[in-house]
């Protein structure tokens, strides 16, 4: 349990120290991008870093992607240290590499925030930007009281209580569904899509084509937090089970649970990462999944999301509110204990070892 501890850090600056540490021992090939629009918490510079082990050429490639959530990085980058220094990445076959994409978003991972420097949710920002944004008009109603003006007094009261009566009228899961969908009409308000790619969606689809270019096989784990039973860690697959990467999915895992379906702790969401791999790699095969870890329960992690919000609209970051305000959204993405760091590391290794084991094959 000690050794599980010592995979995770306290602060994105240690996370990433320790990741290219581990990266660094264990030989692997390592590619750092820089984000030029942003400081971190602690005026760091920020960065993703991708780490490859196996040969540039290997037949099949697994992708296990940390912190597009930002905050949610806490968690994924433990997993991605731990998978590097327990040695799961040498389980894997000659014909395949395994490439850990280390803070996707690193400015949302430094400020813990789930959002990147333009307040846009990097799981709605893969849509085609010039193809008309979807509409969202469930998000409409719900916008003044999801994102209030007063974080304390009259105003947030008044905004909780139609939040209560919208979710008593109906019901948490459309609540959760016209809340986290994803809309590009607010930039202030949450879940917010964006107006064209941002740096991390550039940076990733740069990270897809370095990786896979030529290659046969691709597969993507991408790692989430916030949804689900605490410690429990849920596979999505943001399509149909009509679709092959389904079945593939379903034939690896055991088991996956597809939003379109309905079967999912995560609503139907519009632009999410796994876009990337086939409009980059037309020619691939791949097959792309969250792992998503239930952390606190739902209105936990989103009263944390408002304050945050509003901390981004209307308040001071460097206050002690906004001190206060961060601790929150930590906690509600990352649960800073040692059982749920064990639950959390033991599946993501079992997934892990399943994506290789399938790949290889
Ligand atoms: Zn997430």
């Amino acid at each position: 349990m000690t050794k599980v501890r010592g995979y995770f850090s306290d602060s994105y600056l240690d996370a990433r120290e320790t990741f290219l540490d581990a990266a660094r021992r264990a030989k692997g090939d390592l590619t750092s991008f820089m984000n030029p629009n942003a400081t971190g918490v602690e005026d760091e510079g920020l960065a993703t870093d991708m780490a490859r082990f196996g040969p540039a050429d290997a037949e099949n490639v697994l992708i296990v992607n940390s912190g597009t959530h930002g905050v949610e990085g806490y968690c994924g980058s433990g997993c991605q240290v731990g998978a590097i220094q327990s040695g799961l990445i040498r389980e894997r076959a000659r014909n395949t590499a395994i490439v850990l994409c280390h803070a996707i978003n690193p400015y949302g991972f430094s400020w813990s925030r789930r959002v990147n420097e333009d307040n846009v949710d990097l799981n709605r920002n893969f849509v085609d930007h010039e193809a008309g944004h979807p509409d969202n008009p469930a998000y409409r109603e719900v916008h003044s009281f999801i994102a209030p003006t007063d974080w304390a007094g009259p105003g947030r009261a008044a905004a909780d209580k139609a939040m209560e009566a919208f979710i008593a009228e109906r019901g948490e899961v459309a609540f959760q569904a016209a809340v986290t969908g994803g809309q590009y009409e607010f930039p202030k308000g949450l879940f917010y899509g964006g107006q064209a790619p941002v740096w991390s969606n550039v940076t990733f689809r740069e990270v897809v084509r370095r990786v896979g270019r030529g290659r046969r096989r691709i597969a993507l784990i991408d790692l989430h937090t916030g949804l689900g039973p605490s410690g429990h860690g849920e596979l999505i697959y943001s399509g149909a089970e009509s679709e092959p990467g389904y079945h593939r999915a379903t034939a690896w895992f055991g088991e996956a649970h597809s939003t379109k379906a309905g079967r999912s702790v995560s609503a139907v969401v519009m632009g999410d990462i796994t876009e990337a791999i086939p409009s980059e790699l037309p020619d691939a095969e791949y097959t792309a999944v969250a792992l998503e870890f239930g952390t606190v329960p739902m209105l936990q992690v989103l009263d944390a999301l408002r304050a945050d919000n509003w901390l981004y609209a209307y308040g001071d970051p460097k206050s002690s509110l906004g001190k206060q305000i961060r601790a929150q959204t930590r906690s509600a993405f990352y649960v800073d204990d040692d059982t749920w760091k064990g639950q959390v590391f033991s599946r993501a290794s079992e997934v892990i070892r399943q994506a290789l084991s399938a790949l290889g094959a």
